[in-house]
């Protein structure tokens, strides 16, 4: 396929379209259809591919989603590096709803799911030792501390495989294990992008404290109407500091340890 975008944006819940004067595209992979068309348009001379990954009408839930299909479509496309949005819980009381977390590290508690391009007979284990991008990472930090957002720069977010939430026991496990945020779809989505050599950073908007917090009978576990009214709220703060990000991304850039697989 003829190269076509340098920067790939996956869409999470509520977020179904990005930029205006778009071109779509369908694309097939080895792997079945992606979530959607691809939505294609310029930023400030660069190229981007847009994929909401649950489907513009929100018709994949988490443990659906055509994970492979999507980022195989990113490298035919010829993007390099990912940002991905995710509306997500927080497992911690300082990280609060509307903040977001840049996401280092995930602990995976999916199953089930695609989750490997190699499934023979071509064997690979690729490390995931670090599975988000440490450049992509620190641009979108500082682009957030650059448009005045509370930006907290790493957290674990442990991938629940849904579509329910969890149970308070699990939340209050997941708390007390240190890790920060919660979501459902950052496994496989990160891990694959690692498998093709494609950077990928995470922005994670909180919208919500999981089960409920410890001691705190104020605050209610998590409803999908809760998580949307938030992400609503928010939505133009996760497109701001996406345009912030974008503008600091070199395309032309492909020294990064990410490559390396
Ligand atoms: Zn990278």
């Amino acid at each position: 396929m003829e190269y076509k975008a340098d920067i790939g944006v996956f869409g999470g819940s509520g977020f179904y379209s990005f930029l205006d004067n778009v071109e779509e595209l369908e694309i097939d992979t080895p792997y079945g259809k992606p979530s959607d068309k691809f939505t294609l348009a310029t930023y400030e001379g660069k190229r981007i591919a847009f994929l909401p990954r649950h489907g513009r009408d929100h018709q994949y839930p988490p443990h659906m989603i055509p994970y492979r299909a999507n980022l195989y479509a990113m490298k035919l496309l010829g993007v390099k590096k990912i940002l991905a949005p995710t509306s997500s819980g927080s497992l911690q009381p300082h990280i609060k709803p509307g903040d977001f977390v840049i996401c280092d590290q995930f602990v995976d508690r999916t199953w089930g799911r695609k989750d490997t391009f190699y499934d023979g007979p071509e064997t690979r284990h690729t490390s995931a030792a670090h599975p988000y991008c440490p450049e992509l990472r620190a641009l979108a930090v500082e682009a957030g501390k650059n448009l005045g957002l509370t930006i907290h720069e790493k957290g674990t977010v442990v991938v629940i495989q849904g579509p329910r939430f969890s149970t308070v026991a699990e939340s209050r496990w997941f708390s007390k294990m240190g890790w920060e945020v919660i979501n459902m779809t950052q496994y496989p989505e990160a891990y694959l992008a690692r498998e093709l050599g494609i950077c990928y950073a995470n922005i994670a908007l909180i919208t919500d404290y999981d089960a409920g917090l410890e001691g705190r009978d104020d605050i209610p576990p998590v409803t999908n109407d809760e998580v949307l009214r938030v992400f609503n709220e928010n939505i133009e703060n996760v497109k701001r500091l996406l345009f912030e990000v974008i503008k600091r991304v070199d395309p032309t850039q492909d020294k990064c340890s990410c490559n390396k697989v």
